[in-house]
């Protein structure tokens, strides 16, 4: 992959996918085209104005399509354009709800959902945290529903374990019916995982592109038939739901990225998930001969085939990613919005991991131009780190 790197380092070696992973070359060819032709403001009444209108039609139909949601018939689903996972989850969270009631997240979810939930508290809701378990899902056995009116949030994969939520399992503790919602977050699951958004049975869905390599700058949020949206954005695009000149390249770039990972899929999650039981059993091996144990966090439970997050108690995780960089190896000491950050992930700490398993746990995530090689690399430059830092 040409990364760039200064002369006389390493060449790099990038794993970390499931922050953001290269654009794919079909894709940046379709993005391109468009770019080219379909330039025109989707809301100008001209034939170009047309003829880009066309485009972003095309794509959304497509996307909501390979999504699983419901394109035809008096009860569509309707996808909504954002500017990402983030901006999705925002709209998802705040404007589907009306009154009050009580909203529940977790430590599992991106960061944009517990502030969502915390300016929907501003709003008179009652925000409540729930627990996970010791694998890293959701656990059921706290105080819910509510009384009354309530919005679930659920990661459908942890974007810093991988762990798998049990979509079924959580929607049916949610309980159905008049006032209850369920906002899903596909950002890591869609591509590698196969997401049905009416399987999932949830209220609305947010992902983005940039994960399985589609373009940045644009996400969606898929919104169930008969669900009502407040903007958040007011303006007269995106079905009255979300102001601004859509950008057509991107939703281009989304689509053709989506039908790509859709055709791999069975193929490219089977090698990705070969591919990593490789690097954790290769790099508990080199800890070991370094004198570290190594422990994958969630690794008992269903996890998405990228991700896996792998602690080695008593070393410092920013201190061991500092250290891979200089090799030329690029890791993560978490999710890319709390990595920098002097507290351990969230999702660790619910999890009830021993602080020094939190502390020192790191990211590593694989993506379609991950090769065997590049595992090899990686688990011969970590080994040298251990026995530096053992040294
Ligand atoms: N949700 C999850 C589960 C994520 O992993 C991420 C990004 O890593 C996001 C949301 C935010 O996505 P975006 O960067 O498109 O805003």
């Amino acid at each position: 992959m040409p990364l760039p790197h200064p002369s006389g380092s390493p060449d790099p070696v990038y794993l970390d996918h499931a922050a953001a992973t290269p654009l794919a070359a079909e894709v940046a060819a379709a993005m391109e085209a468009a770019a080219r032709t379909a330039f025109a403001n989707p809301s100008s009444p001209h034939a170009a104005g047309r003829h880009a209108r066309r485009e972003l039609e095309d794509a959304r139909e497509r996307i909501l399509a390979l999504v699983g949601g419901r394109g035809s018939g008096p009860h569509r689903d309707r996808l909504v354009f954002t500017s990402g996972a983030t901006e999705a989850n925002r709209l998802g969270v705040l404007g589907t709800p009306h009154g009050s009631g009580t909203v529940g997240f977790s430590a599992r979810d991106h960061a944009s959902i517990a502030a969502a939930a915390a300016a929907l508290e501003d709003r008179g809701w009652n925000a409540v945290s729930l627990p996970l378990d010791a694998e890293g899902r959701l656990d059921l056995g706290g105080d819910w529903p509510p009384d009354g009116p309530a919005l679930l949030c659920v990661t459908v994969v942890c974007g810093q374990t991988g762990v798998v939520e049990d979509m079924a399992r959580v929607t049916t503790w949610c309980g159905s019916g008049p006032g209850r919602i369920v906002h899903a977050d596909a950002t890591q699951a869609l591509g590698l995982c196969g997401v049905s958004f009416r399987d999932l049975g949830a209220t609305t869905m947010a992902c983005a592109p940039h994960k399985f390599g589609g373009p940045r700058g644009i996400g969606a949020l898929v919104i169930r038939a008969g669900s009502t949206l407040e903007p958040q954005a007011p303006g007269t695009q995106e079905l009255g739901m979300r102001g601004g000149t859509e950008a057509v390249a991107l939703a281009v770039g989304f689509a053709r990225s989506l039908e790509l990972a859709d055709a791999e899929r069975t193929v490219e999650a089977g090698r990705l998930a070969t591919l990593r039981a490789t690097l954790e059993d290769r790099l508990a091996a080199a800890a070991a001969a370094a004198g570290f144990e190594a422990r994958v966090v969630g690794g008992t439970a269903p996890r998405a085939p990228h991700i896996a997050t792998i602690s080695f108690p008593g070393l410092d995780r920013q201190a061991l990613v500092m250290a891979a960089d200089l090799e030329g190896l690029c890791l993560a000491s978490g999710t890319a919005c709390a990595s920098g950050s002097a507290t351990p992930a969230p999702a660790l700490v619910a999890m009830g991991l021993p602080a020094a398993v939190a502390l020192g746990a790191v990211r590593i995530s694989l993506g379609r131009t991950t090769t065997e090689d590049d595992v090899t690399e990686a688990v011969d430059r970590l080994g040298r780190v251990f026995r530096r830092l053992r040294a």
